[in-house]
């Protein structure tokens, strides 16, 4: 199948509050542009380099999520497009991002990441360190930086109880906020292995790449 056929199938399977991006990593700017023409606003990339020369050289209604491990000093490079921000891990990266966001006199949302798989290799807040990020001074002095909700993704496994008790815990971790947080909107779980799963768990935002553009090398 094509990529819009991909893209289509995959979109018309949704559920109206879930939001696609469409995981684009790796791949030509022709791939994005065939997604593009479909229909496809929203594209993740995880290196900023990439998602940069891509947004230069691309339609400007896109919106470009960063979703991979961001370095603090490439903060500045996509500080002045980027539309959400899904694995921020640190306060030293949420100040980054708000100094960074002040000089492009913009405010940049963000989601926090929260390690939930069983690999030590995955990125990711525990419930304790959020707690105290959210509550701490710093953070609340800060006014260029949105924390609109969480990112986490499961063990890369077969057994779906174990994903399944994974993307359960992110999504009590977002509830327990979500009441007393009225920004935080969105829980990003999901890929092209689970996300049927993550949907069911309560995930409102997945990130699906190589369901649409096939396998990356
Ligand atoms: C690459 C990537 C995805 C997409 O993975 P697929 O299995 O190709 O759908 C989703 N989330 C993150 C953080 C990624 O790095």
């Amino acid at each position: 199948m094509s990529i819009a056929q991909n893209l289509l199938s995959i979109q018309s399977a949704l559920p109206a509050q879930v939001t696609l991006v469409a995981v684009s990593k790796t791949k030509p700017i022709s791939d994005l542009m065939e997604a593009y023409e479909a229909g496809q606003r929203i594209f993740g990339e995880n290196k900023i380099q990439e998602m940069a020369e891509k947004w230069e050289a691309m339609p400007k209604d896109i919106q470009w999520h960063m979703i991979g491990h961001v370095q603090t000093n490439k903060v500045k490079f996509m500080a002045p497009f980027v539309s959400l921000i899904h694995g921020v891990d640190s306060l030293k990266l949420v100040q980054e991002i708000n100094k960074q966001a002040v000089k492009a006199n913009r405010v940049i949302d963000c989601l926090l990441q929260i390690h939930i798989a069983e690999e030590e290799t995955k990125f990711g807040l525990d419930q304790q360190e959020l707690t105290s990020l959210l509550s701490s001074s710093a953070f609340q002095e800060m006014r260029n930086i949105r924390i609109v909700g969480l990112m986490g993704m499961a063990t890369f496994t077969d057994n779906k109880d174990q994903i399944k008790k994974e993307l359960t815990h992110l999504k009590s971790i977002f509830d327990s906020f979500a009441v007393r947080n009225p920004q935080f909107t969105i829980l990003s779980m999901g890929m092209s292995g689970d996300y049927q799963l993550a949907i069911e768990c309560g995930s409102t935002m997945v990130r699906i790449g190589s369901s649409i553009f096939g396998g990356r090398n």
